[in-house]
């Protein structure tokens, strides 16, 4: 391998110009070129590259999103545009691709190693924390912060006027922010992506804190396939139950940001060896954290989603609010 192309796909998430940063330093220090792709599938079916070299991705370690920009590119997942895909590559003198993104970025790099063997190393970067696996994506301990930041001061107002809110948190159908969010900011009830919501339960429990003189009551809820369930939730509060809940919806904001000591830690040594295992020969594979390490895989291992093991963390979170 002599010329490395890198694109991120799919979402950003804080940490992804760490993992940039750690290959194109890497790959220089070893005599290896660095193709920069930008917006991700998309863009490489246009053509949209930039040569790196150290200065490119000097100043971007506490950065949020990527300086290389990503995208969702429905083309891509058509056979024909990913033979133009590699037909590019290879006229660009690109001879491995590394891949920042989800388990849906990493299945279109796996139909480029099976349909063309094109050498692909895919790194995990989504706040969802919900790829197979690999107990860590990248970006996902920023979001949490910042949602709990978030969680921290509504629950000022909420105490100070003795209030019950509802806070939507990102993650689509992973419970991975929800939960730790959950049990980080003392919330009350966490309600999980695919949870029918009791709202007999959710009531008898804001009762009961409040007949224990809590002040404030925070239910979590993860958002699920659609955002903005929070307002069903809210609705049914107020016509069956008559209890005024007051909606937060967190939304994008959990998204950016300066990525946080373990983003940036995770990323720099995922990014290191990525690039390691392209010039090892190590293909296709994936960098994740197994039992707290960060250390390469096959890249199959990790193109479906997961829900881990955060629902052990239910039960604590449900102790520690009575
Ligand atoms: P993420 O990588 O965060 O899971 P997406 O699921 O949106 O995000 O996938 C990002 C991009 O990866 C898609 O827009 C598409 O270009 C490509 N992709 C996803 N799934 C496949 C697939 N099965 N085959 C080929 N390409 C895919």
């Amino acid at each position: 391998v002599k010329n490395i192309g890198i694109l991120c796909s799919g979402g950003d998430s804080p940490g992804m110009n760490c993992a940039i940063r750690a290959v194109v330093r890497t790959a220089i220090s070893r005599g290896i070129q660095v193709t920069g792709i930008k917006r991700g599938y998309a863009g490489l079916l246009r053509g949209e590259f930039m040569q790196m070299n150290l200065s490119s991705v000097g100043n971007i370690i506490q950065r949020g999103g990527t300086i290389l920009q990503t995208s969702r590119s429905p083309e891509f997942q058509k056979v024909e545009f990913r033979k133009k895909a590699v037909d590019i590559l290879r006229a660009q003198h690109i001879d491995g691709l590394i891949i920042i993104g989800g388990d849906g970025s990493f299945n279109g790099a796996m139909a480029l190693w099976k349909e063309h063997q094109f050498p692909v190393v895919g790194i995990p970067g989504t706040i969802d924390n919900d790829i197979s696996n690999t107990e860590y994506t990248i970006g996902f301990n920023t979001a949490v912060q910042t949602a709990i930041e978030a969680v921290d001061r509504i629950r000022d107002t909420a105490h100070s006027h003795a209030r019950t809110f509802l806070v939507e948190v990102m993650g689509r159908n992973s419970s991975a922010i929800a939960l730790k969010v959950g049990v980080c900011t003392g919330a009350e009830n966490i309600l999980l992506p695919h949870d029918k919501v009791n709202h007999q339960k959710l009531v008898d429990d804001i009762n009961r804190g409040i007949a224990r003189g809590k002040e404030s009551s925070i239910i979590i809820v993860a958002e699920g396939p659609v955002a903005g369930r929070s307002y069903d939730i809210q609705h049914v509060l107020k016509d069956m139950y008559h209890l005024d809940a007051h909606v937060a919806i967190l939304g994008h904001i959990q998204r950016g940001g300066s990525p946080v000591a373990d983003d940036r830690f995770i990323a720099s040594q995922m990014g290191n060896m990525a690039v390691e295992a392209l010039l090892g020969g190590n293909v296709p594979s994936v960098t994740v954290v197994q039992k707290g390490k960060v250390l390469m895989t096959d890249l199959a291992n990790c193109t479906t989603k997961a829900d881990h093991n955060y629902i052990e963390y239910s039960g604590l979170a449900e102790t520690l609010s009575i």
